[in-house]
């Protein structure tokens, strides 16, 4: 076994940077050349189509046949015209990858005459055999069929690879019965709620808003392992983290990586990744290294967020490929490493309407201020009143080991807005009265919230660890794992937004119903939210064990583990929430959930089988040779008459060495019963709380005695790359 080790080690050595080309001297010239955007569309298509497809997409309506069959006959011939062989409807189901069944454009005609040929009705439903995607009891056996079906709002890709390209067609995923299967449809749900609920709101401000849509820019941690490296440790390929590792004489405590000089191979990777993205149309500005050894991030330009989230999973999928070309594997892993920094995906959100106004940035007068503020502090109503749903939209096996470790925001959810800001919404809630305002009053206070925009470009405070800050112009989200498909935070943040922006419509309403003038009755509402969602502002070290105490004095919530975290997902008033904006069915809901605690014990079951095998047929044959050495050297030392104290410390070494052995042996054998009792369970959520509180408390126990052992055991027998070997590249 060290034999790979090593072989992987020398390997390293002979790694040289791989030379990229990119195909155009800026990227202006190839950027979404792989894309059938608008510009393509409307060069392929004529005006009429184009036109009803364009309406189609602003307004969310279908598009009829007609005008398919013209759209499909237009990507035929572009992506034809570009060498794609073969199509697909690109779907997100609950794995939590994207998934693809390619079907060629070649068919042949009635005279048996091979032809190329894609039809509207392929370009706008197809029927996958998807009976294995995970369904929460939706779809019985008896009626596995499941449909895809176009979503012409995110435009269609060209995929290429080593030896072939494929036309992918953005698709939502719904079972025969219609319930939705996937992530696109409800985040498509959800932003039809959003608009419904936030144009009335501008309309108070502005008649000329006729739209509003969330954004989102979506900053993407990961790790870079070296793939020799990678293979030699079965944990990681297996599961994506290291589960056994002694900390690494050095680690991250120089800070020393963080934003520090790229190195060459990580650099060729980056470079060629980002001209992949950009043919795709994904537009990636930033790229720098992260705190941790081997992490980096990149972030794109924000877009509109279902543009964003496919994005985002394309990003991830593109990011493995194209790591593989030059000898890396990708750890999209919330915590690839104990004690070591995890890895989130920060998603900056805000509103934005038709008129091109970003709702969450403040404006040049008192009145679109006043616009500013009444998102302001509905997203921040919205976030209060549903903390520990949003906690459950971050939920995931992965990510139950970053929140709450090493620079990773805590379990506990709160807002982070800057002092300016919070002095404002003081200053609200101090100066806005229950009864009619003086004109003094109202002089005084328009004063002050004309004031933000200039108070905001010097704001300079910057909370790094908060779970979800104000940032300017947009909210950030930071508690998403790595890995997770954004939707499923965003459907719930955009939804709850929705639910609010109604409420807040409905009460304003009320007052101006009673002769109070609008902006006094927006003001009074909004000084209403300020006060009762004033527990989950925190301006201070969200990472401070002072928090976790406080946060709990405030009575919030600190739920630490998924199968309970879930529970908020299928809590009455969230039920309520999901079914009266038309995101989730009742039956959806309790779907996911199901899928969301099974998606945990699979990950759990896994990780402690690999535990197990690494364990009792790795690291304890090992150290019974390592062993065995020790004991012919005592023997050895005995025979040629050494006295006693010559073999005291191999001795010592046998000892303790039989202490780790047994404990191991002990501890794996326990667990696996553990997780025999847990598997017998039948349903989701009891069987979920036993592989977490019974299965998952012994990795931590078994890794200590096999981390012990590396420090003990000859360095030439170690069968697993080290992490000292694992996290710095070369
Ligand atoms: P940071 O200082 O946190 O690194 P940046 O200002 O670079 O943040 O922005 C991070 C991300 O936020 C980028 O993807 C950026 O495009 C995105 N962003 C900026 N404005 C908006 C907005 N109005 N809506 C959504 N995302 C935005
Ligand atoms: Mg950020």
């Amino acid at each position: 076994m060290a034999i790979i080790r090593f072989k992987a080690l020398e390997n390293i050595m002979h790694r040289t940077p791989v030379k990229v080309v990119a195909p155009g001297n800026n990227v202006s010239e190839y950027f979404g050349s792989n894309v059938f955007d608008k510009d393509t569309m409307s060069k392929f298509l004529s005006k009429e189509p184009y036109n009803s497809v364009m309406s189609a997409v602003e307004s969310g309506q279908q598009i009829d046949r007609k005008v398919a069959e013209q759209v499909a006959a237009s990507m035929k011939t572009w992506a034809t015209g570009k060498g794609a062989s073969h199509y697909t409807h690109w779907f997100q189901p609950l794995t939590g990858s994207t998934a693809e069944k390619h079907d060629a454009f070649f068919d042949l005609n009635d005279n048996g005459k091979a032809i190329e040929t894609f039809s509207g009705s392929a370009l706008v439903q197809q029927e996958p055999d998807a009976s294995s995607f995970p369904n929460g009891g939706i779809r019985n056996t008896f009626e596995a069929r499941g449909y895809t079906a176009w979503d012409p709002s995110s435009p269609a890709f060209i995929m290429e690879s080593s030896s072939g390209k494929t036309l992918c067609i953005p698709t939502i995923f719904v079972s025969y019965t219609g319930e939705t299967l996937d992530y696109k449809a409800p985040l498509l749900k959800g932003l039809h709620a959003l608009n419904e609920a936030a144009v009335p709101v501008c309309q108070y401000f502005d008649k000329n808003v006729t739209r509003v849509f969330a954004t989102l820019g979506i900053e993407q941690e990961y790790f870079l392992v070296d793939s020799g490296l990678y293979n030699a440790r079965p944990d990681l390929a297996m599961t994506g983290k290291t589960l056994f590792g002694h900390s690494p004489a050095k680690g991250q405590q120089l800070e020393d990586h963080y934003f520090g000089s790229i190195p060459e191979r990580v650099y060729a990777f980056m470079v060629d990744f980002e001209i992949e993205s950009f043919k795709l149309g994904i537009p990636l500005k930033t790229r720098h290294n992260e705190v941790a050894p081997s992490q980096f991030e990149c972030a794109p330009v924000f877009e509109e967020i279902n543009l964003a989230v496919d994005h985002n999973q394309l990003l991830m999928d593109l990011m493995g490929k194209v790591a593989r070309r030059h000898n890396f594997e990708v750890l999209l892993h919330e915590k690839p490493y104990a004690g070591i920094n995890g890895s989130g995906k920060h998603n900056n959100w805000s509103l934005c309407t038709n008129t091109g106004k970003n709702l969450l940035s403040p404006g040049k007068t008192p009145k679109t201020n006043l616009q500013f503020l009444t998102f302001f502090v509905n997203t921040i109503k919205a976030v209060h009143d549903n903390a520990d749903l949003m906690r459950a939209s971050i939920a995931s096996a992965g990510n139950d080991h970053r929140l709450g470790a090493n620079e990773a925001p805590p379990a506990i959810m709160s807002i982070f807005l800057g002092s300016q800001m919070s002095s404002i919404l003081d200053e609200i809630e101090t100066k806005v009265t229950k009864e009619k305002m003086t004109p003094e009053q109202k002089t005084d206070l328009k004063l002050n919230i004309g004031k933000i925009p200039e108070i905001l470009l010097d704001n300079t405070d910057r909370n790094r660890t908060s779970p979800f800050a104000f940032t300017g112009n947009k909210f950030e989200f930071r508690a998403v794992g790595s890995s997770a498909n954004c939707s499923s935070s965003m459907v719930v943040l955009n939804t709850i937004m929705a639910d609010q922006l109604k409420k807040f419509c409905v009460e304003v309403d009320a007052l101006i119903a009673k002769d109070v003038k609008k902006d006094e009755a927006i003001l009074r509402v909004l000084r209403s939210y300020i006060v009762s969602s004033k527990k989950i502002r925190f301006e201070g070290n969200g990472y401070g064990d002072e928090w976790v105490k406080e946060a709990e004095s405030r009575g919030l919530s600190n739920i630490k583990t998924t199968p309970l975290a879930l529970d908020a997902f299928v809590s009455k008033k969230t039920k309520e929430i999901f079914i009266e904006t038309g995101v989730y069915t009742e039956r959806e809901i309790e779907a996911r959930h199901e899928i969301l605690l099974e998606t945990y014990v699979k990950k759990i079951q896994i990780e402690s089988r690999m535990l197990g095998d690494l364990a009792l047929n790795h690291i304890l044959p090992t150290a019974i040779k390592y062993q065995n050495l020790l004991i012919s050297n005592v023997e050895g030392l005995k025979n040629i008459g050494l006295e006693k104290e010559t073999y005291n410390t191999p001795i010592l070494m046998i000892k303790e060495m039989s202490e780790h052995i047994s404990q191991i042996k002990k501890l794996v054998d326990a667990m696996i019963e553990e997780r025999k009792k847990a598997n017998k369970i039948e349903h989701a959520k009891p069987k979920a709380v036993a592989y977490c509180d019974k299965v998952v408390p012994f990795f931590e126990s078994i890794r200590n005695h096999v981390d012990k052992l590396e420090l003990m055991i000859d360095d030439e027998a170690w069968p697993l790359p080290k992490y000292r070997e694992l996290l710095f590249i070369k």
